[in-house]
């Protein structure tokens, strides 16, 4: 039998992460066999029907800021053979409470454990696999100053670089100093750690030719975190997965190391 294709998709309970495991079982049939890690911080039975005998769903525990639980997680997946996808979709907004502790978190979270799963799975991946890291429109460089926005750009940028602007950034938050240090106006906590997955995302495909690690924005999107924002965000949670579906299924010309916004890709943070 041919071996399966494994992917992963962190946050899977709830909201995109759910939606976007509900249409690979659904609309993706060709994938085929599969093994779909669909994890989530409780490793919770989420009911989700595979409809072909050589389709099979697993449920693990995983804390994607518990570096345990990752490394767990990633010896658990290297018993079914290289991994095809990792869908990085797990994120926090905690820009409600602007405050230090939660600035902190949401860093932790959106920026410092997505980069540990990219670099705990790159080894894992097959020739050709695919990383997609959800990001945000949050995440554009316009509120910046221009010197800030260079930082970010910078092609010569490496995930220290990177960590010395994510350490730089919660000082200011410290300091109530955001404004002075570059960072834009307060209350950005979860902008500037989006903004800096994309760069990141940039620098690991940059060191990884061959693999397709790439950025996205699913749109505004109904979801416990979407309604954070406004009312009545236009998407479904089905509709949103289409974007990071497209970025782990479709064709993509080669492209990596891009944010993309609506199947289209932006630059970095534009
Ligand atoms: P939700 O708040 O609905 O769901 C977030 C998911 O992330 C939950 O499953 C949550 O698990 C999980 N999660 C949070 N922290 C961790 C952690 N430490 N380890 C493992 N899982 C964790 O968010 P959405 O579905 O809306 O967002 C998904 C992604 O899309 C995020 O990265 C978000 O930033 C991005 N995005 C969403 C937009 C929107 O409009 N909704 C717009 C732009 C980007 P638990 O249930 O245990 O808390």
């Amino acid at each position: 039998m041919a071996t399966p294709k494994v992917i992963i998709v962190t946050g899977a309970n709830r909201g995109i992460g759910l939606a976007i495991c509900k249409r690979i079982l659904t609309t993706q049939p060709s994938i085929s066999p599969l093994k779909l890690f669909a994890a989530s911080r409780a490793g919770v039975d989420l009911g989700l029907q595979s409809n072909h005998a050589t389709r099979s769903v697993i449920y693990p525990k995983l804390d994607i800021s518990d570096k345990k639980s990752v490394r767990d997680f990633a010896e658990e997946v290297s018993q079914y053979g290289s991994v095809d996808v990792l869908i990085n979709n797990a994120g926090i907004n905690l820009d409600n409470e602007y405050n230090y502790e939660n600035a902190k978190k949401t860093m932790d979270v959106n920026y410092y454990a997505m980069i540990d799963m990219c670099q705990t799975f790159i080894p894992l991946l097959s020739t050709h696999g695919r990383i997609v890291n959800l990001s945000s429109v949050a995440s554009s460089l316009h509120p910046y100053p221009e010197s800030t926005r260079a930082k970010f750009r910078d092609p010569t940028n490496n995930l220290e670089t990177l960590s010395d602007m994510a350490d730089a950034f919660l000082a200011s938050v410290k300091s109530s100093s955001e404004q002075s240090a570059g960072f834009g106006p307060p209350n950005r906590s979860y902008s500037v750690s989006k903004s800096l997955l994309n760069a990141a995302t940039a620098v690991l495909a940059r060191q990884t030719p061959g693999l397709v690690i790439n950025a996205c924005c699913p749109g505004w999107v109904a979801t416990d975190m979407g309604v954070l924002v406004g009312a009545k965000p236009p998407k479904t949670p089905e509709q949103g997965a289409s974007v990071p579906l497209n970025l782990a299924f479709g064709e993509l010309g080669g492209v990596t190391g891009r944010y993309w916004a609506n199947s289209s890709i932006r630059g970095k943070g534009e």
